[in-house]
């Protein structure tokens, strides 16, 4: 078990015991036996729209990892431990083949074929194999790299050790596969960078949205990344909208998509599954609809 392998290790390896960060590295182990297994590790999903009609534009894949005892840990807590820890390559690309996997499950269930975006890890940009696994991966299940979208945050993409990314981002997107910068606003804040790398959308950080509309300062942010990403023509997503008064004021502003509870909460396939069975009897055509449900 997690917990045996986590002692014998501790005890090769460690003088005495780390109180400290025996729980740390308890769940170390344990998610290397999840990826070992794979039974503990879900992909959930939740549904981008398009605010002028409620329609679902694309979903984000979301990892969940449920641990036999401490069950549902956050992935902001386990990513961090597996990057540090050497697990996130395999991580990454077990999140890969799992979404071009569902992809294919809801190909075959003859349901909408809607792109899904997945998030990529800074180590999987410096370890140079993220190619060869999307490669790989959409080969393998049949899935067009048009499908599959790439979100990487802006430390990722400024990080030097994964090289000069202008030209890997080049490829992907020659491939098909489209990029998005996630949590924008957050990072290194430099707008050079919007000019010189290749993108198609900026994720608007929740951070921003939290306050809206009440707060000037973000309400003056929003209004004016929406104005420049419509310049530079990238499509934004505004991240986390919960509640009715954001959307009213992202709609103003010129913001035509959103992700967040307001719409829909990640979950599970089978979830969506559920509601595009329920919605489809609904609508006419490829475009599912949803309301804020809010
Ligand atoms: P992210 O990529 O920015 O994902 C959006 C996060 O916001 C998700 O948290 C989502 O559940 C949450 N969210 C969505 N709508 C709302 C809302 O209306 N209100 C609030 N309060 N939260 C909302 P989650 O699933 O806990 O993921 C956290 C972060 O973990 C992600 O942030 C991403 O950075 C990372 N992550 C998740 N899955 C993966 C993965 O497969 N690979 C990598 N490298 N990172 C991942
Ligand atoms: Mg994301
Ligand atoms: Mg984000
Ligand atoms: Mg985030």
């Amino acid at each position: 078990s997690a917990k045996r392998h986590g002692r014998n290790v501790s005890q090769r390896f460690r003088p005495a015991l780390d109180v400290q960060n025996t729980p740390h590295m308890a769940l170390v182990y344990g998610l290397r036996d999840a990826l070992a297994n794979g039974d503990q590790l879900e992909l959930h999903y939740q549904t981008q729209h398009r605010i002028m009609d409620g329609a679902v534009v694309g979903m984000e894949a979301l990892l969940r990892w449920r641990h036999p005892e401490h069950g549902m840990v956050s992935p902001a807590d386990f990513i961090p431990l597996a990057e540090r820890h050497g697990l996130m390559g395999q991580l990454g690309n077990w999140v890969i083949d799992e979404s071009l996997s569902q992809m294919s499950r809801w190909r075959e269930l003859g349901l909408p074929q809607l792109p899904v975006w997945i998030n990529i890890s800074a180590i999987q940009m410096f370890q140079g194999e993220l190619e060869t696994a999307l490669s790989a991966g959409l080969a393998r299940h049949g899935i067009e790299p048009s499908q599959l979208g790439l979100e990487l945050t802006e430390s990722v993409l400024l990080d030097e050790r994964a090289g000069d990314i202008v030209p890997r981002l080049e490829a992907l997107r020659a491939k098909g596969h489209r990029i998005a910068i996630d949590d924008f606003g957050m990072g290194y804040s430099s707008l050079s960078y919007l000019k010189n790398l290749p993108l198609d959308k900026l994720k608007l950080d929740r951070a921003f949205i939290r306050s809206l509309p009440d707060d000037p300062a973000d309400a003056a942010i929003v209004s004016a990344v929406l104005a420049m990403a419509r310049g530079l023509g990238l499509d934004v997503v505004a991240e986390g909208v919960e509640t009715h008064g954001q959307l009213d004021f992202l709609q103003q502003a010129g913001c035509r998509l959103v992700q967040g509870y307001l719409y829909a909460r990640p979950g599970p396939a089978e979830v969506i599954e559920a509601q595009w069975q329920a919605l489809k009897s609904d609508v006419s055509g490829l475009i599912l609809r949803a309301e804020p449900t809010a």
